[in-house]
């Protein structure tokens, strides 16, 4: 009323608050790597033959001094949208690359990498600068890219994957299955692996195939066999996320993925504790 009579209110009061949230959120997020706020937790990943361990991916968190520990789903999103995943981004291919390189051979690390800093033009120059800088070989690093990295297929994109795999980097489509032209992304570049979305893993869960869980659940199984034959006809590795159960493992197992990744073998551990993982493995 006060605004006088025909004016338009842009904001309601509740999305002006989540505005502000999200201000609150990103000057946090401006001064968190100056802070040293963000750590690396490690998720190992293994080879169902012979049960071995091949590696660790590194998934980033916040320890936020009054949040507590933020969720990368809770920020992740954000710094891609302000830009500012490009210097995150980067601490954690450094980060990562050191850790790793204190880990016994032939073991690699997997890190993911967002849209944004494909966008940005030093890429493979700052993965060259972060291999150099901790003695870790090119041939133990893997870098995970979502479908969202190749939705505007440029020739750029494509170019600075092809210059990461000369270098001996390995290249991984995570969450295969969830995005919309998963199989037409398969043809534009040579993947060394394919992660399996997680939510086709939990479908293995329970009852069983179509266990009244609507159209389209229950068909983990088939999914999963159709994904792994696929990883074999094109000589890529195939890796289930998110396997929580020994039952989930079993049927992995017998779907014909190669490796497995997920809370049954372990959670994200803090980076001090790899080691320790590694030894008592
Ligand atoms: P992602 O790359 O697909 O990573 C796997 C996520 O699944 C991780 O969540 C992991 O903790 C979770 N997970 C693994 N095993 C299980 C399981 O058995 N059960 C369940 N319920 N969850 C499992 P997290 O750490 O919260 O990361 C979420 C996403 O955030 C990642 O998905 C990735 O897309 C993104 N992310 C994490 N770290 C980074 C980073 O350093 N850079 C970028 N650009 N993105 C990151
Ligand atoms: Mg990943
Ligand atoms: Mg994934
Ligand atoms: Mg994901």
């Amino acid at each position: 009323k006060l605004d006088g009579r025909a004016t338009y209110r842009f904001f309601e009061p509740e999305m002006d608050a989540r505005m502000q949230a999200r201000r609150r959120l990103e000057l946090d997020m401006r001064q968190a790597l100056a802070r040293r706020e963000f750590q690396l937790h490690y998720q190992p990943q293994l080879q169902l033959e012979g049960d071995r361990l091949v590696g660790c991916e590194a998934l980033i968190r916040w320890q936020h001094p009054v949040r507590g520990m933020v969720s990368p789903l809770d920020f992740i999103p954000l710094a891609e949208e302000i830009g500012l995943i490009v210097p995150i981004g980067e601490w954690v291919m450094r980060q990562a690359c050191r850790d790793a390189a204190g880990w016994p051979a032939p073991l690699s690390v997997a890190v993911n990498v967002s849209p944004a800093q494909f966008k940005s033009e030093r890429l493979v120059e700052m993965v060259m600068s972060a291999l150099a800088a901790s003695g870790l070989p090119a041939t133990r690093l893997e870098v995970e890219i979502t479908e969202g990295v190749l939705l505007h297929e440029s020739e750029r994109t494509l170019q600075t994957l092809h210059r990461l795999r000369e270098l001996g980097v390995r290249v991984s489509m995570d969450d295969f299955g969830t995005g919309y032209s998963s199989l037409s992304y398969l043809r534009s570049f040579p993947f060394d692996k394919i992660k399996i979305d997680r939510s086709f893993v939990s479908d293995l869960t329970g009852a069983g195939k179509g266990a009244g869980k609507g159209a389209g659940k229950g068909d983990g199984e088939a999914i999963i066999r159709a994904i792994a034959g696929l990883g074999r006809s094109l000589g890529m590795t195939t890796v289930a996320e998110g396997v929580e159960t020994a039952d989930q493992l079993e049927r992995i197992r017998a779907e014909g993925c190669t490796d497995v990744q997920g809370y049954l073998i372990s959670r994200p551990i803090p980076a001090a504790e790899v080691l320790a993982f590694i030894a008592a493995r």
